[in-house]
């Protein structure tokens, strides 16, 4: 995790979350499967990456669970989106801040959204 992210996009309950126990070992097990199918590439910038440049965006947080205090990562593979922190940053400081791009839609429909509009950016400077 960057420690870039500004706390107040992110409510307390997912900032808690990114730091458990589960959701590493869920991010690690997402990396292992991911790289026995091809080379990991930046879902932002398209470049090609290892995995500890990478981080992984949440296009849905409903496998995030807590149960009488201790986190559980149920993630799907496909809920999870590895990026670059400086492009992961591009896409929160615009699917966190645009009301109207996130308003009335999925996290995962805003994402793809968003990553329609910074690819071309993030791309040309590559
Ligand atoms: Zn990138
Ligand atoms: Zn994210």
């Amino acid at each position: 995790m960057s420690n870039r992210r500004r706390p107040s996009a992110v409510p307390l309950y997912h900032a808690m979350y990114l730091h458990s126990r589960a959701w590493y070992a869920r991010r690690a097990r997402w990396f292992d499967h991911a790289t026995t199918l091809g080379p990991l590439t930046c879902a932002g910038c398209g470049r090609t990456a290892s995995r500890t440049e990478l981080e992984l965006h949440h296009l849905d947080y409903r496998g995030m669970s807590s149960t009488g205090g201790i986190m559980r990562a149920f993630e799907r593979d496909e809920d999870l989106l590895p990026l670059h922190p400086y492009c992961h940053d591009l896409l929160h400081r615009l699917i966190d801040r645009d009301q109207l791009l996130s308003r009335n839609r999925t996290r995962r429909d805003a994402t793809h959204i968003a990553l329609s509009r910074l690819r071309p950016k993030l791309q040309e400077s590559a």
